[in-house]
């Protein structure tokens, strides 16, 4: 029989979720410190397109939802572009939460879009490489692995923002790549550790 203490169990996964999440946030998320007010989903130019806005998507996190939390697509559709970020009157750290919620997710394998974790894998992959996101070669390589059908009706847009300069056709490394690597190598390392 499911007793209140067995359903309040502080070692269920679920109940924990809240502060798993927290926990695994690089920094500090001050996620328990937010109290539903919907600046965030207000102030997003993505929400629209997710599941669950920001504030539904802390709720279910709070209700200790593993599974709807870890399967939205809010955190894939997030821009990082920091809108909520610095109209949220807690000071919650949304979009390093986002980062968490994509890593977990992969984790859990609770991602909808097949995809979007090859399309962060090919990402992170460039800002290794060089030092920066290289959206033409970002876009090029995911569109032809996964939409290739998709890639003429995509290259107008392509040339546009080429010609207006907004994209390079070539990737730049940043100065000091060799240090940038170094940093990250050692990043993984303590991220084994930890
Ligand atoms: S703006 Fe901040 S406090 Fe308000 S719902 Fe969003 S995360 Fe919570
Ligand atoms: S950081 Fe993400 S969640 Fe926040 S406003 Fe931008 S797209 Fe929306």
């Amino acid at each position: 029989m499911t007793t209140l203490a067995h359903k309040f169990n502080d070692t269920d996964p679920n109940v924990r979720f809240l502060e798993e999440v927290s926990e695994r946030t690089a920094g500090v998320s001050r996620l328990e410190m937010c109290i539903q007010c919907g600046t965030c989903g207000g102030s997003c130019p993505s929400a629209a397109d997710m599941d669950h806005t920001p504030r539904m998507l802390f709720a279910l996190i709070r209700a200790g939802m593993r599974e709807e939390a870890l399967s939205s697509n809010t955190p894939w559709i997030c821009v990082s572009c920091y809108h909520c970020v610095v109209r949220c009157p807690q000071d919650v750290h949304i979009a390093d939460v986002m980062y968490t919620l994509k890593s977990m997710a992969i984790q859990a394998k609770l991602y909808k879009d097949s995809t979007a974790p090859d399309f962060s894998q090919t990402f992170v992959d460039m800002v290794e490489t060089y030092g920066r996101s290289y959206e033409f070669g970002l876009a090029t390589r995911h569109y032809l692995k996964h939409f290739p059908l998709r890639m003429p009706s995509m290259a107008p847009m392509g040339l546009g923002m080429l010609t207006k300069k907004r994209m390079d056709i070539t990737p730049k490394r940043i100065e000091g790549i060799e240090q940038l690597k170094a940093i990250l190598a050692r990043a993984k390392q303590l991220e084994v550790v930890s």
